[in-house]
Order: structure tokens, then sequence, then C-alpha cells
């Protein structure tokens, strides 16, 4: 591992993404609090005047007035009674990162997209010999080719957890240089949670260690933190908050499904057992399009009361008809605890063990591999179809989009959708 002695790594964060975005679009938002909550439903107050749910974003102003992202829309309103609550378009939002990562790319290469709003580059010399114009000449792009309401903050320093860490500090809008030949400098006056990578599992460990501040964390010795961590990403981490040049790890994919708030009228269990059909097909649809298999399926559905869990094992399947007929068996094993006037109000179907494609052991339980593969060709050409009609033009078995407008595209913080989950 190699101690980094100059600026390598940019890290940009939108600020205030959703709602910044909903600003541009609309000049009637612009300059006012603006909550984004998950469907049209929730921008009204119900029947008892209460507004329902919880806001997924809120643009700065909103932030100014005291809100936070993650809040219940009523208690938000309370607070900030002009609160403008707008319904997320995750479509819209996807087609905006698209612009302006193109546009951030006249400026400089980007490395690797890290969520919907936040991306990395690395920075070669001319930006190491003036990091400020770089970072100015990315703001200056967005600003004159999209538009004024989207800002960044940027961060630019050794490494990549470093340069997350400097873009943290000054929010919105800001620019922070962390020096490799300036630390720890500003890094003691931090806390643990500002540190990615430290939970609070973490930090009851180091606490436990006599290590209460960072000042005591950069003082450590690298085997110590390893240690209490209990495996290499401790010492990984104080390489990392030192200045070295730690490589990531490649994230091995782990699962591909969807959980889903249902709006309040569409609760009903045969309503949400059609809805997770959409919800698997599409999930299924990307595990095929990154190459694999699953060879298990978890299932929840969270009532009011209590939250149902079942699991099943798959025979290292791919194609829709095997997938949704274990979706189908888990809804018979739920009939008899999940009454048909239950009331359902999110659902997850998950698909796990995943296996690369290549690899399909043939499972001798199962003797199907020749019904197995036809119904593999027959996905393939479902999906061949619809890719190139660009919507589901053809589904097994009924497709009733209700919930179902935003099926596969909802934005996570953490995965970025492909134009293909949007139909
Ligand atoms: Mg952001």
């Amino acid at each position: 591992m190699r101690s980094v002695a100059n600026i390598e790594s940019l890290y940009l964060d939108f600020d205030g993404f959703f709602a910044s975005v909903e600003q541009q679009c609309n000049s009637l938002l612009r300059g006012r609090p603006v909550g984004v909550v998950a469907f049209e439903g929730a921008t009204k107050p119900d029947h008892r005047g209460i507004y329902p749910g919880a806001m997924i974003a809120c643009s700065k102003e909103a932030k100014a007035a005291g809100l936070t992202n993650v809040m219940k829309s009523q208690e938000a309103k309370e607070r900030c009674p002009e609160l403008i609550l707008v319904a997320q378009k995750p479509d819209l939002y996807r087609r905006a990162q698209d612009a302006l990562l193109n546009e951030i790319e006249r400026v400089i290469p980007i490395d690797k997209r890290k969520s919907i709003d936040e991306i990395t580059c690395i920075v070669d010399a001319g930006g190491q010999r003036d990091p400020e114009s770089l970072a100015q000449a990315i703001k200056t792009r967005i600003r004159q080719a999209i538009g004024e309401q989207i800002t960044c903050s940027i961060g630019m320093s050794a490494n990549r957890m470093l340069s997350k860490i400097a873009c943290k500090l000054d929010k919105p809008n800001g620019l922070t240089i962390l020096h490799p030949h300036d630390l720890p400098g500003p890094l003691l006056s931090l806390s643990f949670d500002d540190i990615p990578g430290i939970g609070p599992g973490n930090i009851r460990r180091l606490y436990s260690a006599g290590i209460v501040n960072m000042t005591r964390l950069w003082e450590s010795e690298p085997k110590q933190i390893r240690k209490l961590w209990g495996n290499v990403n401790g010492e990984r981490l104080w390489y990392a908050l030192h200045g070295y040049d730690v490589k990531a790890q490649p994230s091995k994919r782990g699962m591909f499904g969807h959980s889903r708030i249902l709006p309040p009228d569409e609760r009903a269990v045969p309503d949400v057992r059609a809805f997770s059909r959409i919800l698997l097909t599409k999930a299924a649809r990307r595990m095929r399009r990154d190459g694999f298999r699953a060879a298990g399926l978890y299932f929840t559905a969270a009532l009011y009361n209590r939250t149902y869990r079942d699991s099943l094992s798959l025979p290292h399947v791919s194609d829709d008809q095997a997938i949704l007929g274990a979706l189908m068996k888990l809804w018979e094993r739920a009939a008899s605890v999940i009454n048909e006037c239950d009331r359902i109000y999110q659902i997850g179907v998950v698909l796990v063990d995943l296996y690369d494609v290549q690899e399909r052991q043939l499972d001798l339980l199962h003797y199907d591999d020749s019904t197995r593969q036809r119904w593999e060709v027959l996905t393939r050409t479902t999906d061949d179809l619809n890719r190139r009609f660009g919507r589901t033009a053809i589904s097994l078995g009924p497709w009733p989009m209700k919930a179902g407008s935003l099926a596969g595209g909802k934005i996570s913080f953490t995965r970025i959708p492909a134009a293909e989950d949007f139909f």
C-alpha cells in the first residue's frame, strides 16, 4: 500500500438532488421549501386532514426551515406550513443524472457512480496542480449547461474515503480540499458518525478500547483496529483515514429484489399479490441482465400489527415461470396466516443465493433441465421483445400496473436504475 502525497480523488455529491431537480424543472418551486414524497396520494391530507407517509427528500429551503430528508410529512407540514409536497418522479431523476454526468464528463472522466447523486473521479496531474480550478470548472459546467438550481458539493483528497469525508464537510454547494500534507487537521474535530464505515457497533467497540475520539483513533495502530472490528475492514479503514491508497474491494452482488410501501388504497391482499408478481418479474429481469441465477427467494409482507416472512429454495433458476411459480407457492403458504381481508402496507420479494449463469449445477432432485431450458428460451425472447418495444409488451400472466407505474424504477440511494427498469 502506498502513502499518497497528492490529491488523487474527487468526490461529488449533488445537494438535495431530488428536490433540486424538481426545482430546476418547475420554476414555481424555486426558492421555496419542497418535500418529495413516494406517491401522488401522499401530497394531500387524508380525510382526517393528516398528511400520510413520509418525505423521502427535501429542498435546501426546507432544510433551512429545520426539516430533514426523511421525516413524517405531517410533522414537516406542522413545522413548515409553506412546504410544498410533490410526488417522486424516478424517471426524471434518472434522466437528470444522465444529463448531469454527461456534462461532468466534459470536464473530467467519471470513475464510479456511487449512487443516484454521488460520483467519484480520479484526479489527474492537471487537477492535482490546481484542484480549485478543476472543481470550479465542474460547477460552472453544470450551472451553464443544466441550470442554477442543481448544485453539488465537492471534496478532494488522497483517496476516496477522505474525499468523501471532505465532501460532507461543506454542504450545500461547497468545496473542501483536504490535502494529504494537512492530515489529520480537520479530521480531529469530526465525530465517528462522520466517518463512512464506522457504524454504531464499531463505535461501541472503539469506546470499550478507550478510543473515544478521532485523536485517539488517529494515534491508534492499524492492527488494533483490525482486532476491534474482527476483520480486515478495520485495518483498511485505518489506512484509508491515514491517507493510504486503499483499493476498494470488489463487491459481490448479493441479491436482486424490491420492497415497496403501498399506497393506502392498494393494500388489499389480491392487489398486493398481483403487484408482487410485477416487482419480482422486474427483479428477475435485472438479475438476468446481469447474468445470474437464483437459488433462493425471500418474501416479506408487513401487516399493521406484524410482519410475515418466508423463503423458499430454488433450483438455480432465472426464468419467469420458475420464479413466479415459487412466489405463488409462498403466497399459498402465507394463506394460513394472512387473510384475504387483511391489509398489507409493505411487500418485499428478493432473489438471493446468486450464481453465475454459466455455472448452473444440474439439480438431481428436479430432472427438469429440458423443460427449464424451454422456459428460459421463452423468457429470453420475452426480455428481447420488451426491450425492443421499450415497455412491457409481453408478460407471463397479467400485468396490473397499479401502484406499479413505478414498480421497477423507484430511485434508491444505492442502486442506479437503468432505462429498462421503467417498463
Ligand atoms: Mg446528495
